[in-house]
């Protein structure tokens, strides 16, 4: 049993403590249920105030309004069979079509998956089954840098390949010398970020990619945070380094529309630099009593609205509407960058590139400020970071909806700061995801 599966029956055993609750014998009133539901809401983070660095993304409250319109229309309508819902086919297409192309990926092909997790998943699998049609790969591994996301290792797990983990350098970056090293004929997948979630840096993608085309192993870029900042940022005229289909080597990307693509959660793209590529993502099945079945990814039955609101978000804003949240993203993440630096006893952890950045303690201030109960103090003030490690910090994820409180926020983390001196959380925990 792995590591991860253990502290996962850990937390289940913890879980199971929670209060039970039938199913009443007859139905509650359509405003008891929204009034009860709504109260349960009282204890959520605060995110309409701007005042939760991640998890929602707020594009403002006119692409609120289109977005709860486009809901209307398609709450009920299930892409699992797009010959009954043309519409939804026609909706995948024209939205992956719009993503290869800021991704510059000019024979790119793909699908909207549920979320990053599930493009990285396909690209985990991908990856195996060519390795095994093209080069008879049976014991297949994936290297990756400790800066990827989780969801490579849950990849790895469902998929039986061996991960092989590699240290990140000093600047938190990917090391292409440690990945040569890792790397041999049995590997399927080498991965890189851009940006990586817990610090924020690009990993060098061209270096990389070049070490997986040296054996024909598959390269994904996981741009789930960067897919939706990184083209614009270019855009914009703020330099980026290379990171998309541009670079040879690049085999697949994730791109997440539910974080800055401003999409409600339950849509992500994956992209393969070509049709080739993506048949060994899809499952074909004819051999049961039910039909022709077909499905791009995890899912079977598979809602229509998140298809739709992809849709609808990505040609409401266009190309201008992404710059402008972007440059407001930009802006206030350098903004709390600065403002973190000068104040005495935080820091940030190396130089972030976009819009994701982690605040640690000052090195030197380590015995004054534990930078976990700057944490708690700021949630008392109603500021919500996760919690990370190693080493601990609080992870921010900044987006255009921070942008009108972050001169509040710097001053509430000021005070935090001077409030906590001396003191130290007895809770060391992280909860970057949780089981129930
Ligand atoms: C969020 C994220 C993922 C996973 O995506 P989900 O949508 O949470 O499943 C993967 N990689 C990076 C870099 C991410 O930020």
């Amino acid at each position: 049993m792995s590591d991860a599966q253990v502290s996962a029956d850990a937390r289940l055993v913890l879980a199971l403590a929670c209060d039970a609750m039938p199913l009443p014998s007859t139905g509650m009133a359509a405003d008891d249920v929204i009034n009860t539901l709504v109260g349960k809401q009282g204890g959520d983070v605060r995110w309409k105030d701007g005042r939760t660095f991640g998890m929602i993304y707020d594009g403002g409250p006119d692409l609120h309004d289109l977005q709860e319109r486009v809901a209307a229309h398609f709450l009920h309508e299930n892409a699992l069979n797009t010959m009954a819902f043309p519409s939804l086919g026609q909706m995948q297409s024209e939205s992956v079509s719009a993503v290869a192309e800021m991704l510059h990926g000019d024979t790119a092909a793909g699908f909207l998956t549920s979320g990053g997790t599930e493009s990285i998943l396909m690209a985990v699998k991908a990856a195996r089954e060519r390795g095994r049609k093209e080069r008879n790969i049976t014991e297949p591994n994936i290297v990756v840098a400790d800066n990827a996301h989780a969801a490579f290792h849950k990849g790895a797990y469902y998929f039986g390949l061996e991960m092989r983990k590699t240290p990140v350098r000093s600047d938190w970056r990917a090391d292409p010398e440690a990945f040569a090293g890792a790397v041999d004929d049995n590997t399927v997948l080498v991965v890189g970020s851009a940006p990586a979630y817990p610090q924020g840096v690009i990993d060098p993608i061209p270096e990389l990619a070049a070490i997986a085309a040296e054996v024909g192993a598959n390269f994904h870029t996981d741009a789930c945070m960067g897919g939706f900042v990184l083209p614009f940022m270019e855009s914009l005229g703020m330099e980026v380094p290379p990171w998309d289909f541009r670079v040879p080597g690049v085999t697949s990307i994730s791109a997440d529309l539910h974080k800055l693509g401003y999409v409600p959660k339950g849509v992500s793209c994956i992209l393969h630099r070509d049709k080739e590529l993506r048949r060994y993502q899809t499952f074909v099945f004819d051999g049961w009593l039910g039909g022709f079945y077909a499905s791009p990814n995890m899912q079977g039955t598979r809602p229509g609205l998140p298809l739709a609101l992809a849709w609808a978000t990505l040609h409401f804003l266009g190309r201008e509407g992404y710059e402008r949240l972007t440059e407001a993203t930009i802006r206030t993440a350098r903004r709390m960058i600065e403002g973190i630096r000068a104040i005495d006893g935080v820091a940030v952890l190396g130089e972030p590139q976009a819009h994701l950045l982690a605040m640690a303690t000052e090195p030197g201030w380590e015995d004054r400020v534990d930078v976990f109960k700057v944490g708690d103090a700021l949630v008392e003030r109603g500021w919500f970071h996760d919690r990370q490690a190693p080493p601990d910090s609080l992870h921010s994820t900044v987006s255009a909806g921070n942008a009108p409180v972050i001169e509040d926020y710097l001053v509430d983390l000021a005070d935090a700061v001077a409030e906590v001196a001396g003191q130290r959380a007895d809770d060391r925990s992280t909860n970057y995801a949780t089981l129930e």
